[in-house]
Formats: structure tokens, sequence, C-alpha cells
């Protein structure tokens, strides 16, 4: 298979053809104690490569924030949305993923094993849910493994990386701007979240609580499906504000709401009389974005994407069955919703390039993470790094 994300149990003991690596290899090593450093990279150490990859892009998302500050288990080369450009490539690869030597892919974060006694891995669109890809399981991962194994260089806040028979890649349209190809993974969680399992479509009404990286991707997916109104709910914090006006130059309506449990009120304020197609909510409120299930249109769906702990007091469950609601929960996203993502960047018909693109360097890597954390960095939640800076 080629587009689907399939990968290969053989050996990838060829020599990747065309090798044009450099002797010594940049790289932003993130350190156990949230600390960053520049660090130059044999990759000669790489013995079972299946290719490698010059990094354009990793644009940083807020798993990278969560693992950093809760403590890497190991020196780690991080950056998991990244794009660049295959540089070498075994024989065996070439012909499992359908590209070659100077082709422009996007990279997927997990690293399945690809095992046909895996159940996850013996579908073609559920290899996300193996259990050595698992975030909370095996964390085979770009941008999570350490810099023991192999190369090191396994993540993409690097001049270059490793591939391996695991790697899951999409081939990317040369022309397609940097800035918007950057978007290609959360644009595509959110096509997943919005469309595929929300099920908006033209005419549709859709509400995203939060505006941070995936509620601005899923305001474009909801723009993308042509939703007749979206409106998007954040915080009166300076990034949260900064970002809602990112929200609003896409076409949405904005609410500045700072009471979590008055959530439902504030969707009830603005979803009319009707109410809602879909509500995103993408920071994990728990219970009261339960009880905004209140404001669903029939047969609407809450789609869950974050993780909270606000215990869950109340959900009417007359409305949910009158109204034939759905509740999901979602992860990560499918491989056709990648391809989707990828056509409609090179449609230009997202908006987000109103989003302001926060580039950094390597050198950047580590007063970047700091000042997001102590949330006196950059407000616009579209940053990527770029090696080449
Ligand atoms: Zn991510
Ligand atoms: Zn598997």
């Amino acid at each position: 298979m080629k587009d689907h994300g399939s990968t290969v149990t053989t050996s990838a003991g060829e020599t990747p053809a065309a090798a044009s690596l450099p002797d010594t290899v940049r790289a932003a090593v993130s350190l156990p104690d949230s600390t960053t450093t520049v660090q130059t990279i044999d990759p000669e150490g790489a013995t079972s490569a299946a290719g490698w990859l010059k990094v354009e892009s990793s644009a940083l998302c807020g798993t990278d924030l969560d693992l950093y500050q809760h403590g890497l288990a190991h020196p780690t080369v991080m950056g998991h949305h990244v794009i660049g450009e295959i540089v070498s490539l075994s024989p065996v690869m070439q012909w499992s993923w359908d590209v070659a030597v100077g082709d422009r892919v996007a990279l997927e974060e997990y690293l399945p094993c690809g095992l046909p006694t895996c159940d996850a891995c013996s579908k073609p669109d559920i290899y996300r849910f193996c259990p050595d890809a698992d975030l909370w399981g095996g964390q085979r991962r770009v941008g999570m493994l350490g810099t023991h194994e192999g190369s090191g260089l396994h993540g993409g806040n690097a001049e270059y990386m490793e591939l391996s028979t695991q790697t899951v890649l999409h081939k990317l349209p040369r022309d397609l701007d940097s800035n918007l190809a950057a978007w290609t993974q959360p644009f595509a969680n959110a096509v997943d979240w919005v469309i595929n399992i929300g099920g908006a479509t033209s005419g549709s009404r859709v509400a995203i609580i939060g505006p941070g990286y995936h509620g601005i991707a899923a305001v474009a997916a909801a723009r993308a499906a042509g939703a007749d109104e979206i409106v998007v709910l954040g915080r009166n914090s300076r990034t949260s504000r900064d970002r809602l006006e990112i929200a609003q130059a896409m076409g949405a309506s904005i609410v500045v709401n700072d009471d979590a449990a008055s959530t439902s009120l504030a969707l009830g304020r603005h979803g009319k009389a009707t109410g809602f197609d879909v509500i995103v909510d993408t920071v994990g409120l728990g219970g009261p974005a339960l009880q905004a299930t209140e404001h669903l249109r029939k047969l609407g769906r809450l789609v869950l994407a974050g993780l909270g702990d606000t215990p869950v007091t109340e959900v009417n469950l007359k409305t949910l069955v009158r109204g034939a609601s759905g509740v999901v929960g979602v992860r990560g996203r499918s491989p056709q919703a990648l391809t989707r993502s990828i056509e409609l960047l090179a449609a230009h018909d997202t908006g987000l390039e109103h989003v302001p693109s926060i580039d950094v360097g390597l050198d950047g890597v580590d007063e970047l993470f700091r000042t997001l954390l102590d949330r006196s960095g950059p407000s616009s939640p579209h940053v990527v790094i770029r090696p080449s800076l």
C-alpha cells in the first residue's frame, strides 16, 4: 500500500540509495530536566535506517509541551509534526512508500509495528491504535525515541532525521506554501474531528471550545466543510484573546468565557433556537462540555478531543436520547484525513494563511519551550521549528 500508512516488516538492510548526508547533523536535544541543547550528531550510527529526511519544518503542539514539562525519559530529539525532503531511501522502502529521493513528504508521528498479528496494524486505517505507537503505551513515535537508539535522530528538531521501516509518510505537493504545509498534521486531526466524525457539512453550525492549535485548525476544517456559522469560545488571557482574534480573522464569531461551568450557558446564548450541529471540545472541559449537549441540534455531535479532569456532575440523558445526539472521543486522525488535509491546504481555502507563523531555528528551541511554559512566549499557536534558520 502506498499512501495508506502501511509498514513493512522486512529488514531495511539494503543501503539507502543516494545518501547525501553531511558528516555531522545539528539537532536540538531535549533533556529529562526540561532543557534543550544543540548538539552535533554523527548520522553513521543509523545502521538500520530505511532512509533519511532533510527536515523543512517541525511544528510544535501541546503534546510536545506536556512531554517536555513532565520530564522526558531520555535525551530526545523531539518534533513530531514533520515536513521534509527525502534525501536517501532503501530500494524496498522506495517501492513500499511509492516515493523517490527528492520527494517532499509529511510524516505521521506513529511508528506502528506492522505485524500481521497486531489487531490495529492488520487493518489499513487504524494503525495509530497499535500498542507500540500508543502515546500512553509503547511510545514508538517520531519525536519520542531517545538519542540512544540508532543515530538518535528520530525527531523533527534536527537538520536531518532517520526514517525507519515503521515510518508512515504522505507525499506533499512541491509548490504547497511552507507555512501551510506545516499545518498538514494538526489540520488533518481537525478534518477528522469536525468533518469525518463530527459530520460538519455545508450549512452546519459549529462550536469550538478553545482557540489553541487544534481549535484554530478546527475553525479551518469547519470553513472547509462550508459551515454557515462557526463560534469559538476562549478565555480572557493575553494568549487566548490573541488567538480568538485569529479565529475571528478566519471568519468565526468569538466568545470570551472564563468560567468553564458556564460553557453551556455561553453556547446557549450563541446557539440560537436551533443549536449546533457539531461542538468540538479541544481543551478537555470534562463535565461542562458534556452539559453542552443541551445545545446540539437533532443528530448533532459533541466531539471530545481533550482530556479533562473536571468531574461529570450532570448530563441530561433525555436531551441526548431525544436529540439522537452523539458524544464521541477522538484521538489523532485517519490516513484518509491526512490525504484530505493536503488536498484542502493545496486548494488554499482553509483560512490558515491568517495565522501568524512563529519560526524558530534550532538554537531557539530551549528558549521557546521555556517561554511557552511560563506563558511569556508567542501567542500564535502556529510555532514552527525550521532547522535551516
Ligand atoms: Zn502533535
Ligand atoms: Zn501494531
